[in-house]
């Protein structure tokens, strides 16, 4: 039996993660599942699955929690210390699948204790890439994508030398505003930023698709995660998202990975992981497809995709600076506070604003200059949100 654990499991990928492991009830021993407000889900599956312990990230739930597990022997626990000692339950396998730097504590609680750590949550890589790495490697862990793009990229390298790659090409759908007139964007509203032409995903990562706010991220955890230069790492949208990744290598070889937009595909590598087990996503079709398209991003369009570039260079905790912005300007974004064409204006505005005050950006990395720095960042989004609305 497998010990697992899943962080966010209330979510999309959480639960993409719990259907294949519900497939295979003898294979797998639930030790935790944490969750955000979605009691119910989360007592639901918990009672399923038999966990050890369900943890909701919100203490004032903790009684709803606790009488919705009533008399099923699952403890039940909240709030952001109780998510951490969740993940520092001995356990095998850890999908970090909750959305936002709240995932990097816990990720680094289930490294620490030596699981491997199936990582969705790009954040943590975009905000303490370096701390991330280096404390998988300190404690012997093994830290696998699950992001689809990074695990086609891992595929594709399986049995290459990293010294051979010349270039990596994630793929962007455009979301949900690719073919809007530029003027249309800045009026977008929710409801609109919301839906994805391709993945059924969260509602967060949705709208940073339509913003390539996510590509964004991606390019940054694309340079952590397999160690290449910025400048090897291009962008290219593709509206169909079935080629996720391609990985070029110096004798013009482009492997590409192609396969159906359903998170699966990757939650299950990482799963099965170093083996390839049946899984069930669809099987695609190439003549019924027909053919694939490709153009190069449109800079105006997506202005996160040069500040990514930016923070790149820039290295440091310019990660956290923008992942702590760009988190509260959707924070604004959703609740109606700011306009969509906004997001980017404000997280430029406090990398700005960081770079005037050199220092903050190069402390050393560890948990708690990152938790520093993302919380800092987040005060300067809102006062330059706040400075904007007069
Ligand atoms: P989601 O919003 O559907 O689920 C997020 C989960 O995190 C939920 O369980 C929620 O309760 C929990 N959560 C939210 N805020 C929290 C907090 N402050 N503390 C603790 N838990 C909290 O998100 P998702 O789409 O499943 O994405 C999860 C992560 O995976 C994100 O980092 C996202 O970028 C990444 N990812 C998602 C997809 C996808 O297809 N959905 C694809 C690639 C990468
Ligand atoms: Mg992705």
């Amino acid at each position: 039996m497998r010990r697992v654990s899943i962080l966010g499991a209330t979510g999309s990928i959480g639960q993409n993660t719990i259907d294949l492991i519900a497939r295979d009830p003898g294979e797998f021993d639930v030790v935790a599942l944490t969750g955000g407000g979605n009691i119910a889900q989360l007592a639901r599956d918990a009672r399923r699955l038999r966990a050890d312990v369900a943890v909701t990230a919100y203490p004032e739930r903790l009684d709803d929690l606790r009488a919705a597990l009533a008399g099923s022997g699952v403890a039940a626990a909240a709030g952001p210390e109780a998510l951490v000692e969740a993940a520092a339950r001995p356990a095998d396998w850890v999908m970090s699948a909750i959305v936002g730097a709240a995932g990097l504590a816990p990720g680094l609680a289930a490294l620490e204790q030596g699981a491997t750590l199936a990582l969705a949550n790009k954040e943590s890589l975009v905000c303490a890439g370096a701390l991330v790495l280096e404390t998988a490697r300190a404690h012997g862990a093994r830290l696998l994508p699950v992001d689809s793009e990074h695990s086609a990229v891992f595929q594709g390298l399986i049995g290459e030398d990293i010294d051979a790659v010349e270039r990596i090409i994630i793929t962007a759908s455009g979301g949900a505003f690719r073919d809007w007139p530029l003027s249309a964007l800045a009026s977008a509203t929710l409801a609109e930023a919301s839906s994805h032409p391709n993945w059924d995903m969260g509602q967060r990562i949705t709208i940073d698709s339509a913003s390539m706010f996510n590509k964004a991220l991606e390019l940054i955890e694309t340079k952590e995660y397999f160690g290449v230069s910025a400048e090897q790492i291009e962008v290219i949208v593709h509206p169909e998202s079935l080629i996720h990744a391609l990985v070029g290598f110096r004798d013009g070889a482009l492997m590409a990975h192609v396969g159906p937009p359903d998170m699966r595909h990757a939650i299950g590598f990482a799963l099965n992981w170093p083996e390839r087990r049946h899984l069930p996503v669809a099987r695609l079709d190439l003549a019924q497809i027909s053919q694939l398209n490709f153009s190069a991003p449109d800079d105006a369009r997506y202005p996160a995709l040069r500040l990514a570039r930016a923070v790149m260079a820039r290295g440091g905790l310019s990660g956290a600076v923008f992942n702590g912005a760009k988190e509260r300007a959707l924070d604004a974004f959703i609740a109606g506070r700011i306009g969509f064409t906004e997001m980017a204006v404000v997280v430029e505005e406090v990398l700005t604003r960081f770079e005037a005050n050199a220092g903050y950006m190069d402390a050393a990395m560890t948990l708690e200059t990152v938790t520093q720095t993302d919380h800092l960042a987040r005060t300067w989004a809102d006062a330059a949100m706040a400075e904007r609305a007069g």
